[in-house]
């Protein structure tokens, strides 16, 4: 499979050097040349029998094809999914006659980056290891990427990841999962700033030619070619696993996941449509409904993992909006950059969204209310940022089936569901202990030059 850019002015890769490069070098995001075809739905079941790990090769097979052979790429799913503490991995619960929730929080961390991250690690060290090179991945998180992003790569040979943190402004649980692992490649790094502060100081980093390539340095996120196709293989499971025609509500942020389901249902798998389900922060929601994709300031919520203005994956459908036209979506970006503000024809928006994507903003006074009623209904506890998807799928729907992606553990935000029901839901078994473990941490001043000297540090321990 040959990668192109979504702008058109870059190299076109294969799979191996579109999972290293991350962002593309004309600055757009890499998708395939052309949308292969899932496998018959008889192989389908047949391989769901066998399990998620032999439905993920299969599915993305294509993906990979040219760069990495098949026996490998299911040894190395096999391997990604074996870390999840459910035997079907993704597990569909129902919670009425026609609403499921698809568990996607079973893995390391308790949130859905997980799915995509542990597999993605995997493929980084193997691609590494067969071209004997060495990457520091280096990123800033606010909560969920760095954990899924160290827990995924922590047992890696050829990769060191380094992840810069806002001290005192993640949760406690957030914090220990990062600076609870004990794996040499691993640094987790409390910056004296804000999430802003440290997303500055990782682009800082990438802008300093000379540092990053002395450093070699690597991402992983969430544009990442790999993470969205890792996140299609569900979209596939559950859809199936109902016998379509299935609707899915994804609570959004980059529109990373919606974007993967897209996919899925491009390349055949029985999805009727999509609901997009926001917190406050609800760019997507006011483009789906009215044509208006305009930036506002961030809101802080009790969603964090949502709390994003603009939503970089989108670019991708963008792309397909326009024919694959790589200069008009250049260009309607530079606009969007400029103007503040995005504009689609009225025949795309007909032709792309209308039908096929739905949208929903929950404040969080709505998305309490909606974790209290789905316990007080099921018994069943759902994180903040889930309840705004059971929310969406309920307020939309006309009957027809509906899965909404379950995409964190109620344990990791137990304050909000705490609020909402007044259970505090406990950490799962492998995690039960996390409190007490060992930390392991180093600490810097918001500052470029001593952050740098940092990641040479470390990365130097290892090379
Ligand atoms: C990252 C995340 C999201 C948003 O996913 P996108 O792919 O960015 O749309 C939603 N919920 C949780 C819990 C997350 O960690």
């Amino acid at each position: 499979m040959r990668y192109v850019s979504t702008r058109g002015q870059a190299p076109v890769l294969g799979f191996a050097d579109v999972l290293l490069a991350g962002l593309a070098r004309d600055g757009g995001l890499y998708v395939p040349e052309s949308w292969p075809r899932l496998p018959e739905p008889q192989v389908l079941a047949g391989l769901r029998q066998q399990g998620y790990a032999e439905v993920a090769a299969a599915v993305m097979a294509p993906f990979v094809s040219g760069d990495i052979d098949d026996e490998t790429f299911t040894r190395i799913c096999r391997e990604a999914y074996a870390e999840f503490r459910h035997p079907a991995v993704v597990p569909l619960v129902q919670i009425d006659s026609t609403q499921w929730v698809q568990e996607l929080f079973h893995g390391p961390t308790l949130a859905f980056k997980d799915v995509a991250l542990q597999l993605v690690g995997r493929l980084f060290d193997h691609v590494l290891g067969k071209r004997n090179e060495h990457v520091t991945i280096v990123g800033a998180t606010s909560g969920d990427t760095g954990p899924a992003a160290i827990d995924g790569v922590k047992g890696c040979e050829h990769v060191d990841i380094v992840i810069l943190y806002p001290a005192g402004r993640t949760s406690e649980v957030q914090r220990r999962q990062m600076t609870t692992v004990q794996a040499p490649n691993v640094h987790a790094i409390a910056v004296d700033g804000t999430f802003d502060d440290c997303q500055d100081l990782v682009k800082a980093m990438f802008n300093d030619v000379a540092f990053r390539e002395r450093m070699n340095l690597s991402a992983i996120n969430s544009i990442n070619w790999a993470r969205v196709m890792a996140q299609v293989v569900y979209y596939v499971t559950a859809s199936h696993a109902l016998s379509g025609p299935v609707a899915f509500s994804v609570p959004t942020g980059n529109f990373g996941n919606v974007l993967a389901g897209w996919i899925a249902q491009r390349m055949g798998a029985p999805i009727s449509r999509f609901m997009v389900a926001s917190n406050t922060n609800d760019i997507l929601t006011r483009f789906i409904t009215a044509g208006d994709m305009s930036a506002r300031d961030v809101v802080a919520t009790i969603s964090p993992s949502m709390d994003i203005q603009v939503s970089s994956n989108f670019e991708r459908l963008l792309f397909e909006m326009n024919d694959r036209d790589g200069a008009v979506t250049a260009e309607q970006l530079q606009r969007f950059r400029t103007t503040g503000s995005l504009r689609v024809e009225p025949d795309q928006r007909s032709q792309w969204i209308e039908g096929n994507f739905s949208a929903f903003a929950s404040d969080d006074t709505a998305t309490l209310a909606e974790i209290a009623r789905v316990y007080r209904e099921t018994s069943m506890l759902l994180d903040p940022h889930t309840a705004i998807g059971t929310a969406a799928a309920r307020l939309i729907t006309t009957g027809e089936q509906v899965v909404t992606l379950g995409t964190a553990h109620p344990a990791k935000f137990p304050d909000a569901v705490e609020r909402a029901t007044g259970v505090r839901p406990a950490l799962p078994a492998h995690l039960a202990d996390l409190m007490s473990r060992p930390e392991r941490l180093r600490s810097v001043p918001c500052d470029l030059v001593a952050v740098q000297r940092l990641v040479s540090e470390v990365a130097r321990i290892r090379s």
